[in-house]
């Protein structure tokens, strides 16, 4: 695709150097490649976590809609049923939040960047998630709360 003859970082054109596949100086191409690289590493764990969570949020989701179901035709003769099952969703909800910001921190995203999505400060952000990063840990939280808020 003509690649060989351009950085493969900035893609700009590499004057001379056989098999030279970054810019010669500064190395910073060269450097910003393996970062880029090792921070892919990084996050294919905590991506295929979010992956395993989606999945079990969506049965949880399945499971209740069944839940709402039985609850609509037994005519409310299961109270505290539904609550039961949308709490279990609201667990799940929570596990695959912290797993998708895992993932993207280590994908290289800024708390800025994260809080954003979330209307927090990166800040906010930063205190509702990062005992998390440190614990690396969103399956197993300490409290039923999961840190400090
Ligand atoms: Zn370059």
């Amino acid at each position: 695709m003509g690649d060989s003859r351009r950085c493969q970082w900035c893609r700009a054109p590499l004057a001379s150097g056989r098999g030279r596949r970054y810019c010669p100086r500064p190395r910073t191409c060269r450097q910003s490649a393996y970062r880029a690289r090792q921070r892919a590493a990084r996050a294919a764990e905590p991506y295929a976590a979010t992956a395993q969570f989606g999945g079990e949020l969506q049965l949880r989701v399945e499971a209740m809609r069944e839940v709402l179901l039985q609850v609509t035709l037994a005519e409310g003769r299961a109270p505290g049923l539904l609550a039961t099952a949308a709490a279990d969703v609201e667990r799940h909800v929570r596990d695959l939040v912290v797993a998708a910001v895992l993932a993207e921190r280590a994908a290289g995203a800024s708390w800025a960047r994260i809080g954003e999505a979330f209307d927090l400060s990166a800040d906010a952000a930063r205190h509702r998630w990062r005992w998390y990063e440190i614990r690396r840990s969103p399956v197993d939280p300490p409290d039923a709360e999961g840190g400090p808020r």
